[in-house]
């Protein structure tokens, strides 16, 4: 999806005051009635809030929706990622947007930097964009929600990761550090490398025991990755070593499905490894009976992160695309977000994409 950052700078007070209105207002409203967002901005007068209203609709950042009840607005995408990215602002975890650099099943990857210039990950999470075509009445759950509950699914999925990073980070694994967390959103150290698919592999053996002895540490901790590939590997071209990313589906050993996932874990290295290198290990390890417990991280990330029920949810949900083929997934495209909404294209929006928010701060090499 696009992440338009133009009007980021341009926005006032109250419109921001407006925008975290609809936000609020979200939570029990699917279309927020306009006297309500007047209520809770707590702005002085409805001509003021109708201004803000009226420029943030423009931006797309808040979308028309009539109904035969009443009209009211709902918070877009993109008035989502304008919170987070005020937030981050604001906190100086970031200062300006650059380039994408990934566009994941589930995500959005931009590259951003600090008011320093060091380049920083920002991770935007899209739970909710795939839809299930191959079949169809089994997966109601997820075809009935709308769009605030799926924006409430990413952030789940975003504070979920984050906990995860912060734990493996500060108890030396090999992760990105983890800088701040917004809403649906991450913002993380850079790994400048190439993920393990197409990365420079000078010598496959100790690269491939470096990951499995990374899987059986995971398990140590009392986790899973998951989703250990070579997507979700990184390899410092200087050191071979390998740097883990991608945390939200990362479950307790104690899960049902934990030896299964291991088992998948383990696969996915010994096949990739095979078919691109043609290596295979004399070891068949690991198995799940060589994992030795020493740590409980798994109860540390519970207790930091989000509720149980909470984590069943997104883990339903997460299980669900994992789970599926590639073939049977969509991307939906960002336009049907505005499937229900009044919202006229605005033409001149269309080009300010990926622009830095001040132009020229950011040159990416990637
Ligand atoms: P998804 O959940 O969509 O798979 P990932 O976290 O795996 O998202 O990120 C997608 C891609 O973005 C990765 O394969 C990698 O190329 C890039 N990426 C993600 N995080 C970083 C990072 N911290 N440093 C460098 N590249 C990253
Ligand atoms: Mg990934």
């Amino acid at each position: 999806m696009k992440l338009n950052t133009h009007a980021l700078r341009y926005l006032t007070h109250d419109d921001w005051r407006v925008l975290a209105a609809v936000e609020q207002g979200s939570k029990n409203h699917e279309v927020v009635p306009t006297p309500l967002i007047i209520q809770i901005s707590g702005l002085r007068g409805a001509s003021g809030v109708n201004r803000a209203i009226s420029t943030l609709a423009k931006n797309d950042l808040i979308a028309k929706v009539k109904n035969a009840k009443y009209d009211g607005y709902r918070l877009t995408y993109g008035g989502l990622d304008y919170l987070a990215l005020h937030a981050f602002i604001k906190r100086k975890s970031a200062y300006s947007v650059g380039n994408q650099i990934g566009i994941g099943k589930e995500s959005d990857i931009f590259v951003i930097a600090d008011d320093s210039g060091t380049q920083r990950v920002l991770k935007i999470h899209r739970l909710g964009r795939i839809s299930f075509r191959a079949v169809k009445n089994q997966r109601d759950y997820l075809r009935k929600r709308n769009s605030a509950s799926w924006m409430y699914m990413s952030r789940l999925a975003a504070e979920r990761e984050y906990s995860f990073m912060k734990i493996l980070y500060d108890n030396d694994f090999p992760v990105p550090r983890p800088i701040d967390q917004a809403r649906h959103c991450i913002v993380m150290e850079m790994i400048d490398e190439f993920p393990l698919r197409t990365a420079d592999v000078t010598d496959p053996a100790p690269l491939y025991k470096k990951l499995m002895d990374l899987i059986l540490k995971f398990a140590s901790q009392g986790l899973i990755h998951g989703d250990f590939n070579e997507f979700n590997i990184l390899v410092r071209k200087e050191t071979q070593e390998p740097v883990v990313i991608d945390f939200p589906q990362m479950i307790s050993i104690n899960h049902p499905n934990a030896k299964d996932q291991f088992e998948r874990d383990v696969e996915c290295i010994k096949t990739f490894f095979h078919k691109k290198y043609r290596y295979t290990a004399d070891d068949e390890g690991p198995f799940w009976e060589d994992v030795e417990r020493v740590g409980t991280l798994d109860a540390l990330a519970e207790a930091s992160g989000i509720s149980k029920k909470q984590a069943k949810e997104l883990e339903k949900y997460l299980a669900e695309v994992a789970a599926k083929g590639e073939e049977e997934l969509e991307l939906e495209g960002s336009d049907d977000e505005e499937e229900d909404s009044e919202e006229e294209d605005d033409e001149e929006e269309e080009d300010g994409q990926d622009k830095p928010v001040h132009e020229g701060d950011e040159k990416s090499s990637r």
